[in-house]
């Protein structure tokens, strides 16, 4: 089976939102929502407004669940209702879930919410359309077939010949929160642009090749 994951050449993001609100149509979601399944943060100078941006300080990230291979949610779930599915996808036995939030509090990138659209309210997140598009024989997210920009990159990991891994090997990238020791399958791509990556990438931030990755997001 597949192991999903997905990388965002986010120097190329014009912020939008094309692909929230794509993610909102495909998983039946309010406009207007925030932080319900894939958000775009706004980074560096965000005091200017929409039609006063400072192209130079600000920047854009993609942000959504990093369908961890070791997730802090699923660790936290007292009725184990979260589990990763066959293509490394986490996912959560709706009916199993009571609330408790523990998975809330210990997801470190703030990437669940409650899911309040049935009687049955549990949390929820992106789940890279698997309930939707890939159960429909589709090999492509709702966010990345929308976005102008083509900035993201989505597909099996244990695939050599798929586009994301083909990125992966020709693209240095890092990922976020690094230290909570999730192993993300979110990959952010060092930009092109040496300025714009300095400005943008912490200090500190470790930087990978997808050589010495692949044995720690593929081995599970
Ligand atoms: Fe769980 Fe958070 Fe990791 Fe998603 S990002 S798998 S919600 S710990
Ligand atoms: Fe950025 Fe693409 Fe989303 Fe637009 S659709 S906000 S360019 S990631």
């Amino acid at each position: 089976m597949a192991n999903y994951g997905m990388a965002f050449d986010y120097e190329l993001c014009i912020d939008c939102h094309a692909c929230e609100v794509a993610c909102k149509e495909e998983n039946g979601i309010a406009l207007g929502m925030d932080h319900r399944r894939l958000w775009i943060e706004k980074e560096g100078n965000t005091k200017n407004d929409f039609w006063n941006i400072d192209k130079n300080s600000v920047f854009f990230m993609q942000m959504q669940c990093q369908n961890c291979v070791k997730p802090l949610c699923l660790e936290a779930c007292p009725r184990k209702a979260i589990y990763i599915d066959e293509n490394g996808i986490v996912r959560i036995h709706e009916e199993k879930c009571d609330l408790f939030l523990y998975c809330m509090e210990a997801c470190p990138y703030d990437a669940r919410y409650i899911n309040d659209k049935y009687k049955h309210h549990f949390t929820d997140k992106c789940i890279f359309c698997a309930d939707t598009r890939l159960a429909r024989g589709e090999t492509t997210t709702a966010c990345q077939i929308t976005c102008p920009a083509k900035l993201r990159y989505f597909g099996d990991l244990n695939d050599e010949k798929s586009e994301i891994v083909q990125m992966l090997e020709k693209r240095d990238f890092f990922v976020l929160k690094e230290n909570a020791g999730t192993i993300p399958k979110l990959f952010y791509l060092v930009p092109k642009d040496k300025d714009f990556a300095n400005k943008t990438i912490k200090m500190g931030t470790k930087i990978h090749t997808w050589k010495e990755m692949k044995t720690k997001v593929c081995s599970s």
